[in-house]
C-alpha cells in the first residue's frame, strides 16, 4: 500500500483535480490519498478567524461569502451532471452553514481550529464527489478518526497505527482511500492541526503508520532543486537525497517539503518521492536512507536570522564558559542554529527572537554582546561534501564579494553554512549557483 499526497495547487483548480483522479487510478496498488485544502483556502480561513478574533463580524461574513462563491464555481466546473453538482453543493453547504453559525457565537481558539479544518474537509469531499461521478470505487477516511496529537502537540504514532489499521481492516475490499492532510484531534478531543504546511507531515505519519511502500508527495515542481528557482534562473532537480540531506534542505527553506515530515519516514524507513502533477513521468526526487552519491547537491537559504556575538576575556583559557551561554538559550527555549568560536568570542544564530531581550540581558553578565539582525543562513548541502574536489576553493572564490559574517564547516559532513546579511541572500545564491554547480 502506498501514500499519495497532493498539495493545494494540485487540487486548486477543477482541471487539476481531474488530473489527480487520473494519477490515483493509474496503477492498481492500494493507496491512501492525502489532500490539502484548495490553494488559497487555508489563508482565507486564517483571515476569517482573524476578523472574528478582532470582533469584525461584517468582514468575516464577507470573507465567508467570497469563499463560498469560489466553491460554487469550482463545483460547476468539477462535475458534469446536474445530479452530481446538486449532491456536492449540499455537502459543501454544510461547511458554510457551520462557518455562518460560528459568526453568531462567541469566538475562541478551539473554534478557530475548527474553522481552519474546513479547507481539507471540503477538498476531500469534493474530490470524493468527482470520483463518485466517474464511478471510481473509493472510501473517504476521516482523518479526525485516527490522526491524534498529544498534550505537547506531538503526533501519537502508536495510536495512529492502531486506529488506521482497524479502519483499513474494516474495508479490505477498497483500493483507494481518501483522507485529509493537516487536521488532527488533540488531547482534549478537539479538532486541531499539524500547523501550516502540515499535510506533508500527515502523509509521512500515515505512511509510517501503515508501513507504506512509498510516500509520494505530489506538488507542482519536479522535485527538490539544487537552488531556489524563484531566485536563480537555472536550477536542476536532485535525483536522490538522504533523509539527513533532505532535512537540512527542508529546514533551510526548500519550501517543497515540510521539515517535520522527514522523521516519520526516516524512522520507519519509508522512501519518500517528490513528484510533479504537471509532469507525472518525470523522475522527481527520491529520498531514502542512502544519499545515492557523494558531493554537493544543493544550496538553500533561510532569512530572519539574528546573530549574537559574546566577547569576553574571561573566555580565554576558561572552561564552562560555553555551557553558561547555552544555558541562557535553554532557559528561554530558543534553539541555536549556527555557532562559531574564537578564543575570546563566540557567535551564534537564532531564528526566533521572541525572548531576545531577556537573552541579551542575561548574556551581558558574561561580556560584551553585539547583535546583527536581518541575516540569512546560506547552506551548502550534500553527502561527504569534503570529498567534492576543490569544494572550499570553489566556495570561497564564488563568495569573494559577499560580506560573510560567519562560516560553519565540519559540524556534519553534509553541510557548510554561511551567515550573510539578508540583503545579500539573493546574490549569494546566484554566485554559488555558478561557482559550485556551473549554472547561470
Ligand atoms: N492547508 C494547510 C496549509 O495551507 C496544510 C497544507 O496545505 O499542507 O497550511
Ligand atoms: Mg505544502
Amino acid at each position: 500500500m502506498k501514500v499519495m499526497k497532493f498539495g493545494g495547487t494540485s487540487v486548486g483548480k477543477p482541471e487539476r483535480m481531474h488530473d489527480v483522479a487520473a494519477l490515483v487510478t493509474r496503477d492498481e496498488e492500494p493507496k491512501i490519498v492525502v489532500l490539502s485544502a484548495l490553494s488559497g483556502t487555508t489563508n482565507s480561513l486564517v483571515e476569517i478567524g482573524n476578523s472574528l478574533a478582532a470582533g469584525e463580524r461584517g468582514a468575516a461574513k464577507d470573507q465567508i461569502d467570497k469563499l463560498n462563491a469560489h466553491y460554487q464555481n469550482f463545483i460547476s466546473e468539477l462535475l458534469v451532471t446536474k445530479e452530481a453538482k446538486d449532491a456536492c453543493r449540499v455537502i459543501i453547504a454544510e461547511h458554510f452553514e457551520f462557518l455562518n453559525i460560528i459568526l453568531k457565537i462567541s469566538f475562541n481558539e478551539a473554534l478557530n481550529k475548527d474553522i481552519l479544518a474546513q479547507g481539507e474537509l471540503m477538498s476531500t469531499k469534493m474530490f470524493s464527489c468527482y470520483l463518485e461521478e466517474k464511478g471510481i470505487d473509493h472510501l473517504l477516511l476521516p482523518a479526525l478518526d485516527f490522526m491524534t496529537i498529544d498534550t505537547y502537540e506531538e503526533p501519537q504514532i502508536g495510536s495512529i497505527k492502531v486506529k488506521l489499521s482497524q479502519l483499513l481492516n474494516q474495508h479490505k475490499d477498497k483500493k483507494i482511500f481518501i483522507t485529509q492532510g493537516y487536521i488532527s484531534r488533540n488531547a482534549r478531543g478537539e479538532v486541531d492541526n499539524l500547523k501550516r504546511g502540515g499535510s506533508d507531515y500527515s502523509a509521512s505519519l500515515i505512511a509510517a503508520a501503515i508501513n507504506a511502500s512509498v510516500c509520494e508527495i505530489w506538488t507542482d515542481i519536479d522535485g527538490m532543486h539544487n537552488n531556489d528557482p524563484r531566485i536563480v534562473q537555472k536550477t536542476v532537480a536532485i535525483e536522490q537525497l538522504s533523509f539527513d540531506e533532505a532535512a537540512e534542505l527542508a529546514y533551510f527553506g526548500a519550501k517543497i517539503l515540510h521539515p517535520a515530515s522527514i522523521w516519520p519516514a526516516q524512522h520507519y524507513k519509508i522512501p519518500v518521492k517528490l513528484l510533479n502533477t504537471m509532469q507525472p513521468d518525470a523522475k522527481g526526487t527520491l529520498i531514502t536512507e542512502e544519499a545515492g552519491s557523494v558531493g554537493v547537491k544543493a544550496v538553500a537559504a533561510k532569512d530572519g536570522i539574528t546573530a549574537i556575538k559574546i566577547k569576553s576575556s574571561r573566555m580565554l583559557l576558561a572552561y564552562g564558559f560555553l555551557r553558561k551561554v547555552f544555558e541562557v538559550f535553554e532557559k528561554y527555549r530558543t534553539s541555536i542554529d549556527m555557532i562559531t568560536t574564537s578564543e575570546v568570542a563566540v557567535s551564534l544564530t537564532i531564528d526566533n527572537n521572541s525572548s531576545l531581550k531577556e537573552i541579551i540581558r542575561e548574556l551581558e553578565a558574561f561580556g560584551t554582546v553585539e547583535l546583527d539582525k536581518e541575516q540569512a543562513i546560506v547552506s551548502i548541502v550534500g553527502n561527504e561534501i569534503g570529498q567534492t574536489e576543490h569544494i572550499l576553493r570553489k566556495l570561497f572564490e564564488s563568495i569573494a564579494d559577499i560580506p560573510v559574517r560567519m562560516v560553519s564547516y565540519g559540524g556534519s559532513p553534509h553541510n557548510v553554512s554561511l551567515l550573510v546579511p539578508a540583503a545579500y541572500k539573493t546574490k549569494t545564491l546566484q554566485v554559488l549557483n555558478k561557482g559550485i554547480f556551473g549554472l547561470d
